[in-house]
């Protein structure tokens, strides 16, 4: 699958944006339930306000914080989490103190953080950490069920392990695919799939089921 995406795509080099990683912790918690041109702008407003820092975040009204942050959509409740994840970061010393903890413990962490759930910490272990965590979308579920790649009836772990032991550990790789992932889902495979333009299309049994 990932030979076939990366013909039919490209290098993706994610993440979509090019800060550092509290940015990229930041449009991890603003990019849920949202399409990611929402949430540059939105992180673009944090950049104008000079307000992109976990110290800044924190020490200003909540409401200003859900006004610059209201393109990304649910606004109110991604102040919350922002805060929630500023009050982690800051509490714990920082990226370079964070850094040195496990894997196994840094994704604990960020789980037991109200408003980031696996989705949203796997990006942050993936693209802020560079760990080497696969990260499941609603894509992922879509594309592999599709393409027969496995049954329905994985839960978001299960699917999770069945990538990491089959390609991993490898954060290139992850990292890669997932993004390859969500721009299929976006262009091609998306609910009405357009499989005439599918890379993927001789392999796919929903498409041979047509
Ligand atoms: S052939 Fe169709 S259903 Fe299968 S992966 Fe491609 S777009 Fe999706």
């Amino acid at each position: 699958m990932f030979s076939w995406l990366l013909r039919q795509h490209g290098p993706q080099g994610w993440w979509p944006c090019q800060g550092g990683p509290f940015e990229v912790m930041v449009g991890a918690v603003l990019t849920q339930n949202t399409a990611w041109v929402n949430v540059e702008k939105a992180i673009h407003n944090l950049h104008q306000a000079e307000a992109l820092d976990a110290g800044t975040i924190l020490g200003m009204p909540e409401t200003r914080l859900a006004q610059l942050i209201r393109p990304s959509g649910y606004y109110n409740i991604k102040a919350g989490r922002l805060r929630n994840l500023c009050r982690w970061y800051v509490g714990a010393g920082g990226f370079e103190r964070l850094r040195q903890q496990d894997t196994g413990v840094l994704r604990r962490e960020l789980l037991s953080i109200k408003g980031v759930g696996p989705e949203t910490g796997d990006d942050i272990l993936l693209y802020a950490f560079h760990r080497p965590v696969f990260v499941v979308d609603a894509y992922t579920f879509r594309l592999f069920e599709r393409t027969g790649l496995i049954d329905s009836g994985h839960d978001y772990e299960s699917l999770r392990a069945w990538v990491e032991s089959r390609l991993g550990p490898d954060v290139k790789t992850f990292n890669e695919l997932h993004a390859l992932i969500v721009r299929h889902g976006n262009r091609v495979c998306r609910p009405r799939p357009l499989c005439d333009d599918c890379e993927l299309r001789s392999h796919c049994r929903y498409n041979q089921a047509d």
